[in-house]
This record gives structure tokens, C-alpha cells and sequence, in this order.
């Protein structure tokens, strides 16, 4: 597997118990390298957007009013095979379902405050990369 890139949020409920760094360790004892960060504060429309391929889902609504909530750590992580790492670093999105010491399992407090996003695929961490940064701030 070459060198991949993949998008990452730490979310608010994981912010707000100032959990950036414990879960930033975990993504760099993974390989993963933090390429852009940046901690911004989402309107709950710009969450919307972000999180437009679930507005379908019966829990579209919360999860753009939780995302809005308070403040994130969006991010670009940078390693083999990235996207997969991440999301086994992450682990399972109910995080009762999450593998021991996955970000989830330690972290998260259900399934909708589940302390981190990570990208699905190499199509969804390009569109979610542009999303949040410019090309100049991805520094390698
Ligand atoms: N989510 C939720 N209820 C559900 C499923 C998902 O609130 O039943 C939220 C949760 O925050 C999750 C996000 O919606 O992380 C996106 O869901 P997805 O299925 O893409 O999970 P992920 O890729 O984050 O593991
Ligand atoms: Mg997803």
C-alpha cells in the first residue's frame, strides 16, 4: 500500500474533555503523520454540508446540531495505507462495538458522540480535505 491521506475530526464531545492530545498520540504511535490541523467552530449548516450523504438517515439532524456544538480539531493524517489505519485506530462507530484501546473503546460516549470521524475512502478524503483546507496548508 503506498502513502495515503485521510481526513479526521476530532469531534466536540472529545474537545470539550480536552481529549486533542491523548487521541492525537494514538493517531502517531499508529504512523499516522498530522499534516494540517487547525480547531475551528462549525455552523451547524456547515456541518450539514459536511455530512450531506447521511441527511437521509433519521439521525442527520442531531448529528449536524451536535457537530455545531462546540469547537473541532479538523485534520489531514498521512501514512500507509492511511485511510484503513485510521479507521482501525478509530474503531467501530458504536463504540460498545469498538476493539480495546481503538480511539472509541477509551473515548467515546455513544453512538453519536463518538469523539472522532474519519474518511471512508480515497473519493471522500479528497472531498473532505478540500472541504477544510488549502492545498498550502497540507505540509508533509
Ligand atoms: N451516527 C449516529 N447514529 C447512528 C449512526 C451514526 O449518530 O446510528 C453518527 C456518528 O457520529 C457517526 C456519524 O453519524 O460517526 C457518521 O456515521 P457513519 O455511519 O459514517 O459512521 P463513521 O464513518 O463515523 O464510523
Ligand atoms: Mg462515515
Amino acid at each position: 500500500m503506498a502513502i495515503q491521506r485521510t481526513f479526521s475530526i476530532i469531534k466536540p464531545d472529545a474537545t470539550a474533555r480536552n481529549l486533542t492530545g491523548k487521541i492525537n498520540a494514538k493517531f502517531e504511535e499508529a504512523g499516522l503523520r498530522i499534516v494540517a490541523q487547525k480547531r475551528i467552530h462549525l455552523t451547524k449548516a456547515q456541518a450539514g454540508v459536511f455530512y450531506a450523504v447521511h441527511a437521509e438517515r433519521p439521525f442527520y439532524d442531531e448529528l449536524c446540531e451536535f457537530m455545531a456544538s462546540g469547537p473541532i480539531v479538523a485534520q489531514v493524517l498521512e501514512g500507509e495505507d492511511a485511510i484503513a489505519t485510521n479507521r482501525a485506530v478509530m474503531g467501530a462507530t458504536n463504540p460498545a462495538d469498538a476493539a480495546p484501546g481503538t480511539v472509541r473503546a477509551e473515548f467515546a460516549q455513544s453512538v453519536g458522540e463518538n469523539s472522532v470521524h474519519g474518511s471512508d475512502a480515497p473519493e471522500t478524503a479528497a472531498v473532505e480535505i478540500a472541504y477544510f483546507f488549502s492545498g498550502l496548508e497540507l505540509v508533509g
